[in-house]
Order: C-alpha cells, then structure tokens, then sequence
C-alpha cells in the first residue's frame, strides 16, 4: 500500500470532513504468563511434548487477545507467546541458519547467537498459522509481526556469505515470502521490526534496500518498529525506508524527535510510542494526553498510531494492562477535544 503523501496540519478553525484518527496498537509482545514460562522449561527438559505446549502457547495467545479487547485497542497484537528472542525464534525455523554456541552480549549476559550456515532460502510459511489463530479469535485487525532482514543478519554470525549486503539481500528475499504469505493469508497490518537499525546507522541505506524488496509486493500496511536510537542524525535516512508507518519510541526520549519532524517534514505514518516500556512507573494520563498534542502539531489524526514505545514483554502483566489503560484514556480524552469518533 502506497503512503498517502499529505502535507496536512491541523489548525484549531479547520474541521474535516472525516473525523477520524489516532488508533490505538501495541508494538508485539506482552508478558508471558508463569504457566508458559514453565511449560516451557518442562518441554526442554522433555516432561511435555509439543502439543501441550502448543496448546498452552494458543491458551496464552488467547488471553491476550482477550485482553487487548477488553482494553479496547483498535488493532491488536497476538503477543508473541510462541517466540523467545526475536531473531533466534526465526532462525530456528529458517533453512539454512541455526543457533550457535553462547556467546557474550553486554555485561555478564550470555545468549546463543543465531548462525548462517548456507544459501538462505524459504520453504514454508514460519508466522502465519499462528497470526490466522489470533485473527480468528477476534473481529478486529491483528498485525503480523516479522523481525527484518537487517536485524536478522546484524544480530547474527554469517559463515556463509562474502560480505554483509549479500546476506542482507539474501535475508530480505526469505523475509519478502514470508510477507507475502502473511499478506495472502490476509494480514491488513504487516510490522516488520529493525531494531538494529539504530546500532548501526551507517547501513541504513543497505536497511532501507532490504525492507524495499520485503514490501514491494504488499496489499497490507506495512509498519517498521526501530527502537532506542538517537534518530535525529540519521533522519534524512532513516525516513527513506520504504513502509507506509514508522513506529519509534517517543516516551522514553522525551518526544524530541518530533521537534526533527517539525524542522524537517514527515510524510509517513507514525506509530507514536507513549508508554516507556522501562519503567515500572505507569505514566499520567496527562503525560501521554501531552505527547498526542505534540505530534498532533506535526501530523494529522488519521497518521498517528498511539502505542507503547516498544514490547511490552518486559513488564508485568497487570504493570502491561495498566500502562495502556493510561494510554486509552489519554487517547479518548484527545479524540473528545477533537471531535473524533
Ligand atoms: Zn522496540
């Protein structure tokens, strides 16, 4: 789907004829529930099989769902319950990759790095029965979720190809069918994530390449979720990247992105992160009603996405419900005001 390219600012006189805008989302994960985590070390250790745990990872999934309506989100999220890391859950499914011994992150963290091993090819679909689940369960819009293809080389060792553009090449022709498939199945919403995009801004070029051949084919909205990076440097690149919506994290720096947007022009949709995913502290609904009335001085309703600043996977459930409880009331409180419906 193509962006609308509109340069529209609100004014307080202009009434439109559509009054319509300010969705609210969630960036992909939610908290796993104690069971899941459990049943998923009994699986390890082989005390249940891969159907139970199936059945547990659907369970949660539904639970989930259940949530968010309750919540009264307007796109939902199917929250990940099937993944671990977001990059290893896809190499454990992708041919030609798997993961390799412990390796050192930051600190005294270990984790076991995903590895590439061959020709990188795609046989069968990895997300889409999955998101089908999730859609089933409600009548509102789930997004897929894919981790992108620069993220899924960055983050990993590369043992197969001469350098690091053929392998992101390579990543973003698997990631492409994955896409599409998600896009047949009818995904209206398709988030393809690239975290490691701000680690590195001197690819971005070759980042934005990968994610142009991911979604050039796409009937569905296409989303790209980057978080932590100090964007303003890299702007002028980073808003090259061919999606329809951006989706950063706001909250957690102070929205001082949106003073860059002002200066320098935004013509995508924006995922405006509102919830700082770090904190346990559940913001005010004034803080977050503040942070809309920013962007809205920059980008009309209908291209804001309200939505945490990143997953929510590292909270508590009950820290995860509360949070976008602020969130909605904020977003309803701003759609009064405005007249939205
Ligand atoms: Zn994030």
């Amino acid at each position: 789907m193509t962006t609308t390219r509109l340069e529209m600012r609100p004014s307080p006189g202009l009434t439109t004829p559509t009054k319509r805008g300010l969705l609210t989302t969630s960036v992909g994960s939610f908290p796993k529930p104690e069971y899941l985590q459990k049943a998923r070390n009994d699986y390890t250790a082989g005390r249940i099989d891969k159907a139970e745990l199936d059945r547990l990872v659907r369970q949660a999934t539904k639970e989930v769902i259940d949530l968010q309506e309750e919540l009264g989100l307007d796109i939902l999220v199917h929250g990940e319950m099937e993944r671990g890391d977001m990059v290893a859950y896809f190499a454990e499914e992708f041919p030609s990759m798997h993961i390799g011994g412990l390796v050192r992150s930051y600190g005294n963290r270990y984790y076991h790095k995903p590895v590439i091993d061959g020709e990188l090819r795609w046989d069968e679909p990895v997300t889409v029965d999955m998101w089908r689940y999730a859609q089933s369960l409600t009548a509102k819009p789930v997004k897929a979720m894919l981790t992108g293809p620069y993220t899924m080389v960055e983050w990993s060792f590369d043992e197969h190809y001469p350098d690091r553009r053929a392998a992101v090449l390579a990543m973003a022709d698997v990631v492409r069918q994955e896409a599409e498939a998600l896009d047949k199945a009818g995904a209206r919403y398709i988030q393809v994530d690239e975290p490691a995009v701000s680690t590195r801004f001197e690819d971005i070029a070759l980042a934005n390449e990968a994610m142009g051949v991911v979604t050039k084919n796409l009937k569905a909205k296409t989303i790209t979720h980057i978080c932590y990076g100090d964007f303003a440097p890299a702007y002028d690149d980073l808003v090259k990247m061919p999606v329809d919506q951006f989706d950063l994290e706001m909250a957690n720096s102070d929205y001082d992105l949106i003073e860059v947007m002002k200066r320098k022009g935004f013509n995508a949709e924006i995922g405006l992160g509102v919830l700082d995913v770090h904190t346990h502290q559940v913001e005010t609904v004034e803080e977050v009603v503040n942070g809309i009335k920013m962007a809205l001085e920059v980008l009309p309703p209908e291209r804001i996405y309200v939505d945490p600043d990143c997953g929510l996977k590292t909270r508590t459930r009950d820290e995860a419900a509360a949070k976008l409880k602020v969130m909605i009331e904020a977003v309803r409180r701003v759609k009064a005001e405005l007249g939205i419906e």
